[in-house]
C-alpha cells in the first residue's frame, strides 16, 4: 500500500477517497439512535441501555465488517451497539447511518 504524502493539501479527489463511514463519531452515532428510540432496551435482556463504545483510537463510531458470501472484495460494513447489562450486540447499516448524519 502506498502512504499518502502528509505535507501538502489533499486534492479534492483524495478527499473522496475518505469513506463517509469513517467519519462518523461515536456521539454521532449515539445522536442519531437516541433520535430513533431514545427509550429502546435490550432485545435480549429487556432492560439494559446499549452503549456505543469507540474505535481504537476513541475518535471514530465501531465499524466491523463482514464478507459477503461468494463475492470476492466485497463486503457489508456495520456499526455496533451493545447492551450495557449483558452484552448483546446490535448491528446498523453504516452507509445508511452515515449518509443520514451526513444529510445525504
Ligand atoms: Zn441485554
Amino acid at each position: 500500500m502506498s502512504k499518502r504524502p502528509t505535507n501538502r493539501l489533499q486534492t479534492e479527489s483524495e478527499k473522496n477517497d475518505i469513506r463517509a463511514e469513517l467519519l462518523v463519531t461515536p456521539l454521532q452515532l449515539h445522536e442519531f439512535l437516541n433520535a430513533k428510540n431514545a427509550d429502546v432496551k435490550c432485545s435480549f435482556c429487556g432492560v439494559g441501555d446499549y452503549g456505543i463504545a469507540a474505535d481504537p483510537t476513541g475518535e471514530m463510531a465501531p465499524l466491523v465488517s463482514t464478507p459477503v458470501p461468494h463475492v470476492k472484495g466485497l463486503g457489508l460494513w456495520l456499526y455496533t451497539a451493545a447492551c450495557m447489562n449483558c452484552g448483546h450486540v446490535v448491528f446498523f447499516h453504516a452507509p445508511f447511518v452515515a449518509s443520514k448524519i451526513q444529510g445525504k
